[in-house]
Parts: structure tokens; C-alpha cells; sequence
């Protein structure tokens, strides 16, 4: 299935003076106006930024914190603009944002992730929107929920919206990791399958957390043929208001750029193309054979529950079950596969075994729900 969007392609709103591709570049939030336009002095100057970005009106989670600057710093974003030639971008949550950024000439409107989740918000946004011709981008809910983030670009886009893109910013999870918002790259790749022609901008900042880990994850997201990056940037992180902890300089920005691999999703070369099609073609002979030993294997798996079902034996037996991973993932490893990989694909079978058999056992009864694993 794909979605049905009206979308017009990146270079039709936005120009891609800086590096390919975009970049949009700013402080979290605007403080000052001496921070917010020397900052933006100092991005344009780098020569790869396309778009300056700040927050004015600030989500937080508890009361009490900073919560923006408001309105007064849309003047700041005006002369910043004046100054640099650089276009702004500003995050809106409401319906008077939406007004007042567009009264004082923002380029570039998004949607956080904090108001994606509500479609109520994403509706009060997208009623302010109409008739406007303005680019939007929308990030993903903080949970991962790809219906929500598809159900936001579409209200938009509703709208008449048709400069629209998406943020990847990583989505909330309750295990605790390395980064600030898990990437769940899967999740990016679904709304890319849905939507093959939509501009995913993925936003390194919010997913690490952590400058030291921007340029790991940019990279995989241009790898994966992202079309742009939005990262925060500001003057002196370690004085910043918000997320200090993962703004770069400038300076240090232009240097995170400079190391990416910028690689290209097609090549013209005929040889390159030859042999990436020779390695595709094996690819897909192997996931044949693969898929056929998968139905080969759910046969004796039927077979087996059968055969407990006339011998009351029970579905599950955890000795062999252990003795399943532990010997396969010792025989994976040896191979060289990952045994994290091996146990989750492992595990992903034995609970569509499960499933079969479970079936087989209550056969006329009422059809057991596919649940959900634990480790998935
Ligand atoms: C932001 O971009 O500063 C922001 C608040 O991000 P998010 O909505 O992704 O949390
Ligand atoms: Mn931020």
C-alpha cells in the first residue's frame, strides 16, 4: 500500500546552497538576540547550511523551565535572515504560532514530535495552514507509532500542504540506552516504503542526545538515503539554555559535515551498475531458497503438533527449546553471524511455531491472536 500525498520534491522550497544533502542548522532555542544572530553568522559561513533553525516557543516537560522566548524572538530570526540570507524554520504548536510565524516571515514551519502524537494539535496546525503555501515538516510521535506520524503528514497535507517533509528525531523508549530517543530506523524505512517520494530529514541532535554520537548517526542516515539533516548548533553549547548536552559549534558542525561519506543512492556507471545487479540477483535467489526451507520447516512443525495433540504432550518444552538456541547460535557465530541476530530470528520462528501449534491444539475453536515477543 502507499499513501496518497501530494508532494512536491525538496528543491522546489528549499535551496540547497549548502551541502547536498540539506542541511538545516541553529540553536534549540533562540535566547538572545546577540546568541541567535551571531550563531547564524557563524552557520552561514561555514557555506553548508541551507536553513537557520530555532525554537521559540519551547515544549518542556516539566513547569517552570524555560519555555521559550516567544514572540520577541521572531524579530531576532528576522534580522538573523536579513543578515545571513540564511531561511528560518521554527517549530509551531498551535494555531497562533502558526499566525505569528507566518505574520513574521518564517520560511519553514514543523510540527514536534511532542504535538505529532495528538491529532487534535496536528488538526488546530493544519486548519491554520490553509490556504497558506508555506513548506511544513513534521516530526515523528514520541512514541513509536507509524500510523501517528502518517496520520500528522496527512492532516497537513489535507490541508493543502505540499512542501512537506518528514523528521526522523528517534522515538521514546522506556530501556534504557546510549541515545536519547532510539532510532528505530525501521520505522523510517515504513513511512519511506509508504511514501517513496516524502523527504525524510533525519535530526541526529534529539536522537543521541549527545554530540559525541551526531556524526555516527548522520552518517547511518544518509546511508540509508535520508535527504537531509537537521542538527543544533549554537554559539557556546555548554552555556546553552536547552539540550546543551547535545549542541555542536559551529565550527564543530562544519567538521561533522566535512567526515560524512556522502554517497549516492543511483550511479550512472554501467560496470557499477552490472555488478550491484549480479549481487542482487544472487540476493534474491538466496531469499527464495530461504523462504522455501521457512515452509519446509512449518510442515514438520505442523507434523510435530499433530503428533503432541495425539499424545497430549505439551506445546512448549523449554530444554529443547535452550538446546535450539544455544547449538544454533553457537553454529551461527562460527559463521560469523551476529548471535543477537541469530537469537532474534530464532525467536521470531519459534514463536510463529508456537503460534501454528497452538493453533493445531484448539483446532475448532477460536483463532489464537498473533502476540507480540517480548525481545521484538
Ligand atoms: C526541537 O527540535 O528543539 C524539539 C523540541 O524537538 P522534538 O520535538 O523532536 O523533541
Ligand atoms: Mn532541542
Amino acid at each position: 500500500m502507499k499513501l496518497n500525498l501530494n508532494i512536491q520534491p525538496l528543491n522546489t522550497w528549499i535551496n540547497k546552497a549548502g551541502i547536498e544533502p540539506l542541511l538545516i542548522a541553529g540553536p534549540c532555542s533562540a535566547e538572545t538576540e546577540d546568541q541567535l544572530v551571531a550563531t547564524a553568522h557563524l552557520l552561514a559561513k561555514t557555506g553548508k547550511v541551507s536553513a537557520l533553525r530555532a525554537g521559540i516557543w519551547k515544549p518542556r516537560t516539566r513547569p517552570g523551565e524555560f519555555e521559550g522566548i516567544g514572540s520577541i524572538g521572531l524579530e531576532w530570526l528576522k534580522r538573523a535572515k536579513a543578515e545571513t540570507g540564511l531561511p528560518t524554520a521554527v517549530e509551531v504548536a498551535t494555531a497562533k504560532h502558526v499566525e505569528e510565524a507566518l505574520a513574521a516571515g518564517v520560511d519553514i514551519l514543523w510540527v514536534g514530535a511532542r504535538s505529532t502524537v495528538n491529532p487534535f494539535t496536528v488538526q488546530e496546525i493544519a486548519d491554520a495552514l490553509r490556504g497558506v503555501d508555506v513548506p511544513v515538516m513534521v516530526k515523528n510521535p514520541v512514541n513509536p507509532d507509524l500510523s501517528l506520524w502518517v496520520g500528522a503528514l496527512e492532516r497537513i497535507n489535507n490541508a493543502g500542504i505540499t512542501k512537506l517533509a518528514a523528521i526522523h528525531r528517534g522515538f521514546s523508549s522506556y530501556e534504557k540506552s546510549a541515545f536519547r530517543n532510539e532510532p528505530m530506523w525501521d520505522l523510517a524505512i515504513g513511512l519511506k516504503t509508504l511514501a517513496p517520494h516524502l523527504p525524510i530529514i533525519n535530526d541526529p541532535s534529539h536522537i543521541t542526545g549527545n554530540r559525541d554520537l551526531i556524526g555516527y548517526i548522520s552518517q547511518k542516515a544518509l546511508d540509508l538515503d535520508m535527504q537531509g539533516l537537521m542538527i543544533e548548533s549554537h554559539i557556546d553549547p555548554t552555556v546553552a539554555w536547552t539540550d546543551a548536552k547535545q549542541q555542536v559549534t559551529p565550527a564543530a558542525l562544519s567538521d561533522i559535515i566535512d567526515n560524512l561519506h556522502l554517497r549516492k543512492p543511483e550511479v550512472r556507471d554501467a560496470a557499477v551498475n552490472d555488478k550491484l545487479h549480479e549481487l542482487r540477483n544472487q540476493i534474491d535467489k538466496i531469499d527464495d531458497l530461504l523462504i522455501q526451507k521457512m515452509a519446509e520447516r512449518m510442515q514438520i512443525v505442523e507434523k510435530i503438533g499433530n503428533y503432541k495433540k495425539d499424545n497430549d504432550i505439551t506445546i512448549l518444552q523449554v530444554n529443547r527449546w535452550d538446546e535450539i538456541l544455544q547449538k544454533r547460535i553457537g553454529y551461527a557465530k562460527a559463521l560469523k553471524l551476529s548471535g543477537e541476530f541469530t537469537e532474534k530470528f530464532l525467536e521470531l520462528m519459534h514463536s510463529e511455531s508456537i503460534r501454528k501449534q497452538t493453533e493445531i491444539m484448539n483446532e475448532g475453536q477460536e483463532a489464537a491472536p498473533a502476540e507480540k515477543l517480548t525481545h521484538a
